[in-house]
């Protein structure tokens, strides 16, 4: 079983985005105000008009963590977890897949490495978002 992301209003478009290969960020058009995590107003000017872009794909390491512990249901550890900034200007935090975790020491990423978006189909419902080095 894996982890399933939470879906509910906010987030619905981000995860009608992944299913078809598009990382979409929430923007708001009233001022056009890029924003994630996805919420139901704008932190720039407070308007609840919703749209979105679809975001290159793009993005470098800010910083990053080794999961090794606790237990996560479906996942095998450890897992690199990045803070990724996009191209586009947000910061979102993502999988990154194919990095070697061999020890704490032999961590094949580094804060400023590029990332590329890659999609993980779980099941009819749910792809997540993964990121590789680009
Ligand atoms: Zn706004």
């Amino acid at each position: 079983m894996a982890v399933r992301p939470m879906v509910n209003r906010d987030s619905q478009f981000f995860w009608d985005g992944t299913q078809i290969g598009e990382l979409r960020i929430q923007v708001c058009n009233a001022c056009g105000a890029k924003r994630f995590p996805p919420g139901p107003a704008c932190q720039s000017c407070d308007e609840y008009d919703r749209g979105y872009e679809v975001a290159s794909g793009e993005g470098t390491v800010f910083s990053y963590v080794v999961h090794r512990h606790p237990p996560v249901p479906g996942k095998e550890l450890p897992i690199v977890i990045a803070l990724v900034d996009l191209d586009e200007g947000v910061r979102m935090i993502g999988e990154v897949a194919g990095v070697s975790t061999g020890s704490t020491t032999e961590v094949e990423i580094a804060v400023g490495d590029r990332l590329r978006i890659d999609y993980h189909k779980v099941d009819d419902e749910l792809t997540l978002p993964i990121w590789r080095k680009a």
